[in-house]
């Protein structure tokens, strides 16, 4: 998911509607806009992109005030519902909160049990919730107090910002899985996922949230605490990998950088006698100039890309995602006809994409298809907040590296190391023990437990 907010700015929904149509790449299957003008919250919500959810003129006239926070969606916990939709908002005895939430929680399922026994009454199935009810019944008096009291006791990843009648604030778990970032406008602060988001409205970026960090933003200015116990940080690798945009920065690192290093290590660890390198667009795109840049090959677009169909991954069901690698992706004949291809993506999941790709490729002409993946193979699902399935819909965790080159129909497939992933992010040796970053989905190494999984597998 992707959430941004907006304190005190004459256009603040304008903006925060500005700044999710630059995170749109983070959920796309719905997007929600809240917003303060000092005496009552407006809310507007809806399925699907930002662009068709709202009107300028709603913008302008039902959005109304200084202050707004929203959200896309991309739903990992909780069903594609209109009642999942954020932000999620409540009134309170202390007034009205928004809260818009990046990441999955690993105990939010324990919680609730815990909660509809002690009488609250959930309206959606978001884990989101868990947080608002945590919020209510605290006994905590300033809200401030009783966001962090439910924090203490909430597990998993989140990056969150939410709206109350008189503050923006934004909070990062204690290992910063997901990025946040503090940017500045002519008076105006903003809480945003990725930095691209500042960009488009001509923001200045101000600094990371810290992991564990808590920010208040008020009339007085940005207060920072650091209300949870001190943990080692582990921002989510595949940000880097896959997920954020190529032009944001990102923990003070260029995302398109580290990909471009990613296709460097790859070409190292496993180049190939080839004619061209050739991305499967547009993630695998930095990633194959690195390697061709490394392996002094020519770097083509061999695929063409519709631009007019979303990320296919981001699709609720197995059929709708099959149907969009076709409309997604046609073969560009030329650049692929009687060559030897290395073929280059950011990831292998179900394996449905390069599949395709892989037969389209072939179809085309090209004589030899070397595949280079610019992460280490998946072989677990994430639990905190990116849609990764599980184990036996995972190619990698079900077939060696031979019997996925024969399924995938190419002469040869090579990932990344894990090694080499981390020199690329700029981290020169992984620590075995603590890994720097969270890598879960390649290693299997957690950083934090999944408590409502062993709830579930105990039930079973
Ligand atoms: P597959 O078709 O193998 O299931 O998925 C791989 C493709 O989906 C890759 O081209 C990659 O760009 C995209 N992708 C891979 N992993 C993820 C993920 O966890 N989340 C999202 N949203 N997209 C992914
Ligand atoms: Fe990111 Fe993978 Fe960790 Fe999930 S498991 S947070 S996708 S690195
Ligand atoms: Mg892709």
């Amino acid at each position: 998911c992707g959430v941004f907010g907006v304190y005190n700015d004459p256009d603040a929904a304008a903006h925060v509607a500005l700044g999710l149509h630059a995170l749109q790449h983070r959920g796309q299957e719905a997007a929600g806009i809240v917003s303060f003008d000092g005496t009552q919250f407006h809310a507007a919500k809806g399925p699907g992109h930002v662009s068709e959810n709202f009107r300028s003129d709603q913008l302008m006239t039902e959005l109304k005030g200084r202050t707004a926070i929203g959200h896309v969606r991309y739903s990992t916990s909780g069903g594609a519902v209109m009642r999942n939709i954020q932000p999620l908002f409540a009134e309170f005895a202390f007034g009205g909160l928004a809260i818009a939430h990046n990441g999955n929680l690993t105990n939010a399922l324990t919680l609730r049990e815990t909660l509809v026994n002690r009488g609250c009454l959930f309206q959606s199935t978001s884990d989101t919730e868990v947080i608002i009810h945590l919020i209510a019944i605290s006994i905590c008096s300033s809200v401030e107090e009783r966001i962090i009291d439910a924090l203490r006791q909430v597990q998993g990843a989140y990056s969150i910002v939410a709206l109350t009648n008189t503050a923006l604030i934004g909070v990062r778990d204690p290992m910063g899985i997901r990025p946040l970032v503090l940017g500045h406008l002519d008076g105006a602060y903003l809480l945003a996922s990725e930095t691209c988001a500042l960009d488009i409205i001509g923001a200045e970026f101000v600094r990371d949230i810290e992991p564990g960090e808590l920010v208040v933003i008020t009339e007085a200015g940005v207060t920072s605490q650091r209300p949870f116990a001190v943990q080692p940080s582990h921002f989510c690798v595949f940000e880097y990998i896959y997920f954020a945009r190529p032009d944001s920065v990102v923990e003070g690192r260029s995302v398109y950088d580290v990909r471009k290093a990613i296709g460097r290590e790859l070409a190292r660890e496993s180049n190939v006698e080839a004619d061209v390198v050739v991305p499967v667009p547009d993630s695998g795109v930095p990633s194959a100039l690195g390697y061709a840049a490394e392996a002094g090959l020519p770097f083509e677009y061999g695929i063409i890309r519709n631009h007019y169909v979303g990320r296919t991954f981001i699709q609720p069901t197995d059929k709708t995602r099959n149907l969009g690698v076709k409309r997604k992706h046609n073969p560009n004949r030329s650049q692929l006809e009687g060559k030897r291809v290395v073929l280059v993506d950011d990831s292998i999941v179900r394996g449905t994409t390069s599949t395709k790709i892989v037969e389209m490729v072939r179809q085309a002409g090209a004589v030899e298809v070397h595949m280079r993946i610019s992460s280490p193979p998946t072989t677990y699902p994430c639990f905190y907040g990116i849609d990764t399935p599980e184990r036996e819909k995972l190619l990698a965790a079900n077939y060696t590296l031979e019997d996925m080159a024969r399924l995938l129909g190419v002469d040869s497939l090579a990932f990344v190391s894990l090694e080499g992933l981390y020199r690329a992010a700029g981290c020169p040796v992984r620590d075995p023990h603590v890994p720097q970053f969270c890598d879960a989905c390649f290693s299997g190494s957690y950083p934090i437990a999944n408590k409502d999984r062993a709830l579930a597998s105990a039930a079973r």
